[in-house]
Order: structure tokens, then C-alpha cells, then sequence
């Protein structure tokens, strides 16, 4: 009986895995307009993501070509932040989650992209973020390969309300989905659940729906990840 209720339940958190990341990539293709870029822009692209995994830092805008940039920019792949290049996972402008690699620290989009900063820079690091509902600073850290340091219980979770209207200007992705994907704390998770379930998922759901999304990046920059 307590094996069935295991199955159901693995079953279950595999069945909200795929619906998230089909939802993810229906509210954001990005790896398919990625994928359909002229081969100028693609290796563009690359370079921008091999710069922000190698030195935590953007480019400028005016270090691409115009028409390279025009492309990014038309399927949201690169945000103009500032004359800087925000790209997701990475982002340019502080959004509260911060990921440490090594001993730099690099800004993430959402909470799924903290989660996929490993995966695509193969690099070990550490996601501190406050709770999105009580400020409860939160920690956690991930290996390399992309997975997550193995606890008994994550003290975070991470909570993908609707989206409301971004007020601030554009409607690119990381002002209108991004501020809708945080970290929470266990107890605001808790809370959260009861009243919403299929809003909260826990950190190793989140981790393999960020690393399904972004793993295409991994790709591109030639990591071999099994
Ligand atoms: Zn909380």
C-alpha cells in the first residue's frame, strides 16, 4: 500500500514536471527561435553565453552586430538592460537571486534560471535568494553537472503564480514571466500549497524543469552533460 502510494506520488511530480516545462516553453520558446537563427547570430549567442559563464559579466550591446542584435532581441533571447546584454539565465540588472560561481556572483532572471546557471556554465555554485513572501534569506547549492547538493529536506521551494502585466516598460520575458517564478521559503511553501497547490513546486521539480529548458545551452557551448 505504501509502495502504491509512492508510485502515485513519483508519477504525480513527473506528470507537474512535464506540464511546467511544456508551459515554460509555450509561454517562451527560446531554444526553438534559438535554434532557427541565422548561423552569424547562433554563434553570437554562443559567444554572449560563454562570456557571462567565463567572467559573470555581460557584454555590451554595441559589441554585437546590428543584426544580430536585431534578431536576439526579436525573440526576447537578449535583453538590452541598461547598454548591457542580459541573457537569459543571466541577468544585468539585480533581481534579488543571486548565484555564486566561484568567487563571482552573477544576477538570475527567476528562480528556474538560478536553478540552470550549472548546467550551462559547468560550473559549481551556490543560489542565495530571500523568500518572495516573508524575506527569509534562502541557500542552496548545486554540483557542476547541474544537480543539487543532496539534503534531507530543502528549506526553499519555488513558487510560479500567474503573471501579471509588467509595469516596467517592455514585455520581454524577464519583466513579465521572470517575477512570477521566485523562491520561497518551506513554511510560505506550506502555506502556499494549500491554498494553490499546482503553483509550488519543490527545489529537484524546479531543478529538472530549468535544466530541461536550458540544457540546450549546455549544448551550444559543446558541455558534455549526460
Ligand atoms: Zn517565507
Amino acid at each position: 500500500m505504501i509502495r502504491h502510494q509512492d508510485d502515485e506520488s513519483r508519477l504525480h511530480s513527473r506528470q507537474k514536471v512535464e506540464a511546467a516545462a511544456a508551459r515554460l516553453r509555450d509561454r517562451f520558446p527560446l531554444e526553438s527561435g534559438v535554434m532557427a537563427l541565422s548561423s552569424h547570430a547562433l554563434e553570437d549567442y554562443r559567444r554572449l553565453i560563454d562570456h557571462w559563464c567565463d567572467t559573470a559579466s555581460p557584454l555590451a550591446t554595441d559589441v554585437l552586430s546590428p543584426e544580430s542584435l536585431y534578431a536576439l532581441l526579436a525573440i526576447d533571447a537578449v535583453v538590452d538592460q541598461s547598454g548591457q546584454l542580459g541573457c537569459y539565465p543571466f541577468s544585468v540588472l539585480p533581481t534579488g537571486i543571486q548565484v555564486q560561481l566561484g568567487d563571482r556572483s552573477v544576477h538570475a532572471m527567476c528562480a528556474i534560471d538560478a536553478l540552470a546557471v550549472s548546467r550551462v556554465s559547468g560550473q559549481a555554485s551556490q543560489i542565495v535568494a530571500p523568500c518572495a513572501l516573508c524575506d527569509t534569506q534562502l541557500a542552496l547549492g548545486m554540483h557542476a553537472n547541474g544537480s543539487l547538493h543532496e539534503v534531507m529536506m530543502y528549506e526553499a521551494a519555488v513558487l510560479w503564480t500567474d503573471e501579471t502585466q509588467g509595469s516596467c516598460g517592455t514585455n520581454a520575458c524577464c519583466n513579465t514571466l521572470c517575477p512570477s517564478i521566485r523562491f520561497v521559503c518551506r513554511s510560505c511553501a506550506e502555506i502556499e500549497s494549500k491554498k494553490h497547490e499546482s503553483d509550488i513546486f519543490t527545489v529537484p521539480q524546479a531543478a529538472v524543469v530549468a535544466n530541461a529548458f536550458f540544457g540546450f545551452q549546455a549544448r551550444l557551448r559543446g558541455l558534455e552533460i549526460g
